[in-house]
């Protein structure tokens, strides 16, 4: 029997017993499927703040963080299981993750220590979720996702690898209807422990579905569907029903939390439908997420900060060719991508996410011109219809604007999207504004 549909619970849908023991009818349908979970809300940051503290050393201090998150998954078992036996099996399995994690205390600490504690949080909840449905006496398998999920040198998955092996690995429970996987957590091209970056179980849950070729890639989380506004700083938002992959990977990538900003890309690539639900509202129909999608206006709005501004200057680029390329071969080398640009005859601005080659790259730049750096700044990203034939699009994005400096616009890169740069500190404004002059 092939495997239907992916379901993935994200932190807060296994954020307590209440939630985990709410999943059960979720899962019970007669659909093969995998269930991907995440860790338990708040256990992700709890073992990074760890790590935090092993890297200088800070073994007093880190030894009673995992004390208390010991404590905290003793009384996790303790509510969620109702037999004494399974909470016996509970309490022993608790105490072998943080026996574990406790061992790296002792040793220098490095990347691959990191990456081990790290991915307790997700062994632990699919342990816990699985122990839960054999008290039940709900047949589920427990399929390690460290036996099929890896990347490659480049920290990009593995498809042919993953395809390959978690085929393999469904060929042993052919009958099994429920079948557990973490997400979040893989092998690197070392065999090490290692993992897609945070929020990265919505990217497993869409790397597995594509392997598998699934009718449906199930994103469970706390909200009802794509917003079109960011509802952590804005009120009203309302659920956009339908959106199409460019749509979603684009607002995604542009600091919509909800998904995982490379994780539509699996499913757009074998054409499959992800489906984004709420664990608190299984009635509600949520957002689709397909290759196509109705044309509107204005659909919905996103927010990325943590961006770098460099700004280039030469009389050099004067009806000069080949100026560019040396821009961007420093980028390249730095191994930096780039996300927004916008040129003039004798300047050059673009923006960066990751800051960590941020001065070597300036410097280099200096060979070229004069250069300036601005931090602290945030991409916003428009999604609707801004087709280049299109006339009168962007007149109420200016006006709703007319009041916050805009530091770049970028338009006519996508046909389905404007992007704009603001100081960070103009963000929650600038999102607001938006909202009410767009979709109010
Ligand atoms: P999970 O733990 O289930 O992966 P996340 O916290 O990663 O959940 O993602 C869900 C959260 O994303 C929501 O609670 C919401 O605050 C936030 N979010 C940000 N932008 C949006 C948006 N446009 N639509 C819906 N949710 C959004
Ligand atoms: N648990 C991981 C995180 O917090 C992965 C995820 O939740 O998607 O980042
Ligand atoms: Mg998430």
């Amino acid at each position: 029997m092939d495997i239907v549909k992916i379901m993935k619970f994200g932190g807060t849908s296994v954020g307590n017993p209440d939630r985990m023991r709410a999943l059960i009818p979720l899962v019970t349908d007669k659909d093969r499927k995998i269930v991907v979970l995440s860790a338990m809300s708040g256990t992700t940051n709890n073992l990074v703040e760890i790590t935090d503290l092993l890297y200088p050393g800070n073994v007093n201090e880190a030894s009673s963080k995992i004390e208390s998150l010991r404590a905290a998954y003793h009384q996790v078992v303790h509510d969620l299981f109702a037999t004494d036996p399974f909470r016996k099996t509970g309490h022993e399995l608790i105490d072998s993750h943080f026996d574990y994690i406790n061992n790296f205390t002792l040793r220098v600490f490095t990347k691959l220590q990191e990456k081990a504690i790290i991915a307790q949080g997700e062994l632990l909840s699919t342990s816990l979720f699985h122990q839960l449905l054999q008290e039940r006496e709900i047949k589920s398998v427990l399929l390690p996702a460290l036996n099929f999920m890896r990347i490659d040198k480049d920290g990009e998955p593995d498809y042919f690898y993953i395809e390959e092996n978690v085929s393999r690995e469904l060929r042993k429970h052919k009958s099994e209807t429920i079948i557990i996987t973490q997400g979040f957590i893989c092998r690197n091209v070392y065999g090490e422990i290692d993992n897609l970056k945070r929020g990265g179980s919505d990217y497993s849950a869409s790397i597995i579905g594509a392997a598998l070729k699934v009718k449906e890639i199930q994103i469970w989380t706390d909200i009802s569907g794509f917003r079109n506004n960011d509802p952590r700083h804005v009120e009203n938002t309302k659920i956009i029903r339908e959106l199409s992959f460019d749509e979603a990977a684009e607002l995604a990538y542009f600091g919509a939390k909800i998904l995982h900003p490379a994780s539509v890309n699996p499913a757009r690539e074998k054409n499959i439908p992800v489906r984004l639900k709420n664990t608190m509202d299984p009635e509600d129909e949520g957002t689709l997420v397909t290759s196509t999608s109705k044309l509107v206006d204005y659909k919905a709005v996103a927010a990325k900060d943590g961006i770098s501004v460099l700004r280039i200057r030469s009389d050099r680029m004067l009806m000069a060719y080949g100026f560019l390329r040396k821009v961007f071969e420093i980028f390249e080398a730095y191994r930096t991508p780039i996300d927004m640009i916008t040129t003039s005859e004798v300047a050059v601005s673009l923006t960066i996410d990751n800051p960590q080659y941020l001065n070597q790259i300036a410097q280099d730049l200096r060979e070229l011109g004069t250069v300036e750096v601005e931090k602290n700044q945030t991409i916003i990203c428009i999604v609707g219809d801004f087709r280049t034939e299109r006339v009168g699009s962007a007149p109420e994005i200016f006006l709703a604007l007319n009041t916050i400096p805009l530091k770049m616009i970028s338009y006519g890169g996508s046909p389905n999207s404007l992007s704009l740069l603001v100081d960070s500190s103009d963000k929650i404004q600038a999102l607001k504004l938006l909202s009410k002059h767009l979709f109010s």
